[in-house]
């Protein structure tokens, strides 16, 4: 039988390109999470729209990076320098990402974001408008469109108004905030009303769904059920699904001969001391400041341990041009600094602080969060060493402030079958949900209580690691990125189904 095919619409291809002359391209495939889950979806042929994260103002250049990309089933969307300036840095990354997040916008900058709105919002609505344009191009009947995260929010509608049998999904990667948060967002029943365009709405936690439902009743005035939003009689199906990863691959990993050096050589540079790791894009939303202010306190008060223990923390530079992050980065550095130098000797420190430089292949404006996280190209520390990383740690720290799901604690699970070390689980993360009971839970923002949760996991008895990483590691092989894909995928075909038995 034919496969039905898939249309998956990101803002970002899960491919990185540098242009080697005037029509030719070389392309590196991510072999990230997303892509691999719907590799292994057998039932969909799935193809990729979305933007190459490269500037290409010439139409020889287009149309050559167009074909080289037909090749890895990939459709670029063309944006212009100015327009990614207002969408992606403006929009998606000033306005959507910090709001989403529950993090206000920095004082300075709160007025001048006021002012930059309504033009920033057009460019965001324009570059929706072309993504659609480009789909409606490749679209055939029956096809299914699956459009993913905060940066396609006007797609849903722009899609069905090209087409109302188009079958649409959307699926948040960030958290959907509190309605009260959302409706300070000037174009909040816009975006809303266009979100339920779509026939299916996913999110990664039933709170996020939730916030969801409660924004469209509180100010669209609609009626929320238990299935989803409902107006005049039409239903739009809202549902939690949240994401996995592709576990097998870690787990094989950990077997290959380049992951076992690298685990040799970590065990030699970190000698008899327990190894608590930290490993995040340098956003704000991961909370790494108030991290490392919890580990100082937790050297403070337990000074037996100062020479027992170290922590690695990897910080992947992220949106460097934004004077935000910088001062993130420098605040990070003086903080680093400061501890080391306090509870370091003349041979060791107790943080490892590893900013990893993005390789020269990766785009400068490639981009970092959850959905590029899980398609896209622009990591940097390699694969393989990750891998040992998350292998030989005993203890691995994840701090966001808010996360939508935060991947890196499902990986250091699948990483520790043979240790089965502690995760400190920040509470504000997705993945507190689902791997809440093997995992020590904290509230970030209270340093005491995260530093005693270090305590107790530096001196957990090998029974309730045990205990612990069983549940984890249970959740985190059976709930993968694939049956993730599978599950979204299928129910939105019913969804689709039950709505044509309605009518
Ligand atoms: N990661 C990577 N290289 C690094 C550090 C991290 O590829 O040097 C990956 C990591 O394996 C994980 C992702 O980055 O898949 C981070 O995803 P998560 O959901 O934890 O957070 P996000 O950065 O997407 O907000």
């Amino acid at each position: 039988p034919l496969r039905q095919r898939l249309l998956v619409v990101a803002n970002r291809l899960p491919v990185s390109a540098i242009r080697k002359g005037e029509d030719s391209w070389a392309l590196e495939f991510s072999a990230g999470g997303l892509v691999t889950a719907l590799l292994g979806v057998k039932e969909f042929e799935a193809r990729w729209i979305g933007w190459a994260g490269v500037n290409v103002p010439d139409e020889v250049g287009q149309r050559a990076l167009t074909k080289a990309l037909a090749e890895k089933r990939c459709i670029p969307v063309f944006l212009d320098e100015e327009i990614v300036q207002q969408y992606y840095n403006g929009y998606c990354n000033n306005i959507l990402w910090p709001l989403f997040h529950y993090l206000g916008l920095p004082q300075e900058d709160r007025l001048a974001t006021t002012r930059s709105f309504q033009s920033q919002f057009a460019a965001y609505m324009k570059v929706n408008q072309m993504f659609a344009d480009v789909v409606g191009k490749h679209y055939e009947e029956g096809d299914v469109v699956w459009c993913h995260d905060y940066h396609l929010m006007f797609l849903p509608e722009c899609l069905k108004k090209h087409n109302s049998e188009m079958k649409v999904g959307w699926f948040l990667h960030t958290p959907f905030p509190s309605s009260e948060i959302h409706r300070t967002l000037p174009s909040r029943t816009e975006l809303l009303r266009s979100v339920l365009a779509a026939d299916l709405v996913g999110f990664h936690t039933y709170d996020y769904a939730r916030h969801f439902v409660s924004a469209c009743t509180r100010i669209l005035g609609l009626e929320g059920t238990p299935e989803g939003v409902e107006d005049q009689g039409k239903l739009t199906r809202v549902a939690a699904f949240p994401i996995g990863i592709d576990s097998d691959r870690f787990i094989r990993a950990l077997e290959s001969p380049q992951v076992q050096d690298h685990i040799k050589e970590l065990k030699e540079t970190f000698a008899d001391r327990k190894v608590m790791l930290g490993v995040d894009r340098l956003d704000m939303i991961k909370g790494i400041p108030q991290k490392l202010l919890a580990f100082e306190k937790f050297l403070e008060e337990n000074p037996d341990w100062r020479e027992k223990v170290v922590l690695p923390q990897i910080a992947v530079p992220t949106r460097t041009d934004v004077p935000e992050y910088q001062k993130l980065t420098s605040q990070v550095h003086e903080i680093v600094g400061r501890i080391n130098g306090r509870f370091g000797s003349l041979t060791t420190v107790p943080i490892h602080h590893l900013c990893v430089v993005a390789p020269k292949f990766v785009n400068e404006a490639a981009e970092t969060d959850v959905m590029r996280s899980t398609i896209c190209l622009d990591r940097s520390l390699d694969f393989h060493k990750l891998c040992a990383l998350y292998a030989v740690t005993d203890v691995a720290l994840v701090t966001s402030l808010r996360d939508g799901m935060n991947l890196v604690s499902y990986e250091f699970v699948a990483c520790q079958d043979a240790k089965k070390g502690v995760l400190i689980l920040s509470e504000f993360a997705g993945a507190a949900q689902s791997l809440g009971a093997g995992a020590i839970l904290v509230n970030p923002w209270n340093i005491t209580d995260v530093a005693s949760a270090i305590a107790q996991a530096l001196n957990m008895s090998p029974e309730e690691r045990e205990k612990r990483h069983r549940l984890n590691f249970k959740h985190v092989t059976t709930h993968t990125a694939q049956e993730w894909a599978e599950t979204f995928v299928s129910e939105l075909n019913d969804t689709v189904v039950e709505a044509q038995l309605r009518t």
